[in-house]
């Protein structure tokens, strides 16, 4: 997984920034998978999709090269991809614990531990932490990118369908935390476990349940106003007072499915209504996941009328999709 990030400066100092997942590709041959077996693996997160944890990539089901397709005709992977990529919230929740669970029953083949796991960019392959599974009927399942120190299994082990066998981390060709989950059969051909009409496998799924296709339309799943430069991956921590003396107040979103061709923007208003500064950027690419922001530096707020209440806009291709408001103050009070 490899990180693009974009800096753009606008009025009044403001920054915008995106991740987008490409990523780790492994010497995996591709095949059509056999119809080996149908509804055998459980979702292999203890998260809620959509809400705490999402689907970034699905498997490259085109196996010429420099052409992509997911299991449903869709372009929610990249070329070569040869897994599911379920991304969690971020940093926070990676360290408070996110459950990798064995997705069958079976007997764990090789489990590597130890390796540093808050990997950005750069961190060698060959460096992430895993578990790999061969189930009864043959079929093997593996976890990358597994947290350091959390993985519970060892070689020889058998676990048990919905198993805890470790924990979401960032090790190895990671620049978020997720989980790379990759099904293939006993020769290590690789499986689409998703039935769907661009699927090879099209019409059994190796899902107990299949969930939906999460690429399609745009949507925003979480907001936050603060007063920090949010970190890369990391969820900034909310406010809706400010002081003088914060440096900046920022507006963040998470939004899934952007296309290329659409438009992010975000206005800031006064407490008395008027458009004080606004950002705005086109977006290049697309992105299933992705997260921006712009913050305004509460310095250049004009005097007069800095302190009340002011309010965001987040518009989406010129529609308002989020508003926020947010009280500025002279400075905070002792009690
Ligand atoms: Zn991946």
């Amino acid at each position: 997984m490899k990180i693009y990030r974009f800096l753009r400066w606008f009025f009044a100092v403001s920054v915008l920034w995106v991740t987008v997942l490409f990523g780790e590709i492994q010497n995996l041959s591709f095949s059509p998978s056999p119809a080996w077996s149908a509804g055998q693996f459980i979702f292999p997160l203890n998260c809620e999709l959509g809400k705490t944890c999402f689907i970034t990539n699905y498997m490259d089901d085109d196996p010429a090269p420099g052409s992509v397709k997911d299991w449903n005709c869709g372009s929610m992977t990249y070329d070569g991809h040869n897994g599911t990529d379920f991304v969690i919230e971020g940093w926070e929740a990676m360290d408070r614990g996110v459950d990798v669970l064995a997705a069958d029953s079976g007997v764990v083949t090789e489990a590597v531990d130890g390796y540093y796991d808050h990997c950005q960019r750069n961190c060698p392959y060959e460096n992430s932490n895993h578990v790999f599974i061969r189930h009864a009927n043959g079929l093997r399942t593996v976890y990358h990118h597994m947290k350091k120190g959390s993985i519970l299994v060892k070689t020889g082990d058998r676990v048990k369908k919905g198993q805890k066998i470790g924990e979401v981390g960032s090790s190895g060709d990671s620049d978020i935390p997720h989980l790379h989950f990759i099904v293939t059969d006993s020769a290590i051909n690789l499986i689409n476990p998703y039935a769907g009409p661009c699927s090879s496998n099209r019409s059994m799924s190796y899902w107990e349940n299949q969930e939906p296709y999460q690429g399609g339309a745009f949507k925003v799943v979480k907001t936050v106003l603060t007063n920090q430069i949010p970190q890369n991956g990391s969820i900034p921590s909310s406010e809706n007072k400010f002081y003088a003396t914060d440096a900046y107040v920022t507006f963040w979103v998470r939004i899934l499915n952007v296309q290329a061709g659409d438009v992010s923007e975000w206005r800031w208003y006064t407490p008395k209504g008027e458009l004080y500064s606004s950002c705005r950027i086109n977006h290049d690419w697309s992105y299933a996941y992705s997260y921006w922001y712009c913050y305004t530096t509460i310095a250049g707020y004009p005097a007069a009328e800095k302190f009340g209440v002011w309010t965001v806009h987040y518009l989406y291709n010129g529609t308002v999709i989020e508003r926020a408001t947010f009280t500025l103050e002279p400075l905070p009070s002792n009690g």
